[in-house]
């Protein structure tokens, strides 16, 4: 069995088993409102038809430039975003429609951890406080002393000492803040826990502790992630699968290991090659400079919306969508270049 710190899950999960979670052409799109009467005056197409699955135990990974939507995706999934349309399954359960109170049981099952462990945490609350809220919103019968003692275990589970319990969060360094993030995070038991750019805010050796006490939680409590980031050797690192977005969509979804070592689509490519990553087949290609900003996704470019930037566009990708489809088994991507039979990698060096 290997450990955490060996960059692999004890825990893979099995083929052929029933997601946790089901995504189905999400979309949330945010009115734009100007003048006097705030009139709407168009739409934010954040996320514009979004669609993957997450089975038990499974890390899924969802990366893309800053403000392509994968944030959005993660809050919309929990629905701290109502989305504006599609649906969202848990456990075959379609949970889009549900009212606050019917949500109550899925907020159990599903937690966040934030990006800035520091804004998450309440100033005026104690540590303790923090990773106990839960428990009482949720209507926990134990006594103070019952509860102090669950939140002792789980400050020792994330690798803090239980004595700090009665510190606050301006005492803590930024990762042991992101370590109260997880505890509190783990206080219910959740099955699912979207990670926003978990990381993001910490140093880089910091970094690989916490992601590493993420895996290590993951295999003792056979948890799911959705892990939004943008740094790619962090979600290669933590990941089973990886998604890649770009203006609201999913281009690009496969394994991880396929999708760092054949790429299928000219935006995937294009990450990798900026990427600081060294690995096996990657020291041939050449690397692709993106020009350009991501479009406004208030009017985002037609077809492909990729097409502006795309070293490879065609006159067909101005006008037609490209379907995310499976070009090999188990990876799907979105570009019309497959139908033209063109030979990924497209930058391999000759
Ligand atoms: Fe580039 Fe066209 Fe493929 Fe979009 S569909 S990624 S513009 S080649």
């Amino acid at each position: 069995m290997n450990s955490p710190a060996d960059g692999q899950h004890v825990t893979a999960p099995a083929g052929n088993v029933t997601p946790l979670v089901e995504v189905r052409d999400l979309k949330k799109h945010f009115p734009v409102q100007k003048g006097l009467f705030s009139r709407i005056s168009g739409y934010v197409h954040a996320v514009d038809g979004v669609s993957f699955h997450i089975d038990p135990g499974e890390t899924l990974g969802l990366v893309g430039e800053s403000g392509c939507g994968k944030s959005t995706v993660g809050r919309t999934l929990l629905k701290l975003l109502e989305p504006t349309s599609g649906t969202i399954q848990i456990d075959g359960q379609d949970i889009t429609k549900v009212d606050r109170q019917g949500m109550l049981p899925y907020r159990r099952r599903m937690q966040m951890i934030y990006q800035d462990p520091y804004a998450s945490l309440n100033p005026r609350m104690s540590a303790g406080e923090i990773v106990g809220e839960p428990l009482i919103i949720h209507g926990d019968q134990s006594n103070r002393e019952e509860r102090r003692g669950k939140v002792a275990a789980l400050f020792e589970r994330v690798g803090l000492r239980p004595r700090l319990m009665d510190s606050y969060p301006h005492e803590f360094s930024g990762g042991q803040r992101q370590r109260i993030g997880i505890a509190r995070a783990l206080a219910l038991g959740p099955e699912l826990i979207v990670g926003d750019e978990p990381v993001s805010a910490l140093d880089v050796s910091i970094q690989a502790q916490i992601i590493n006490l993420m895996m290590d939680l993951q295999d003792e409590f056979h948890l799911s992630y959705l892990f939004v980031a943008h740094d790619l050797a962090v979600v290669e690192h933590i990941s089973h699968r990886v998604a890649v977005m770009y203006l609201g969509r999913i281009v690009e979804m496969t394994d991880k290991t396929s999708l760092f070592e054949m790429p299928l689509h000219p935006y995937t490519e294009a990450l990798l090659s900026a990427a600081p990553i060294a690995r096996s087949g990657s020291r041939n290609r050449r690397r692709i400079i993106l020009t350009g900003d991501v479009p406004s996704p208030i009017n985002p470019p037609s077809g492909c919306h990729f097409h502006a930037r795309c070293p490879y566009a065609m006159v067909r990708c101005r006008v037609d969508v490209p379907a995310l489809r499976e070009i090999v088994p188990g990876h799907v991507a979105a570009c019309h270049l497959h139908d033209a039979g063109v030979t990924f990698p497209l930058a391999q060096a000759a």
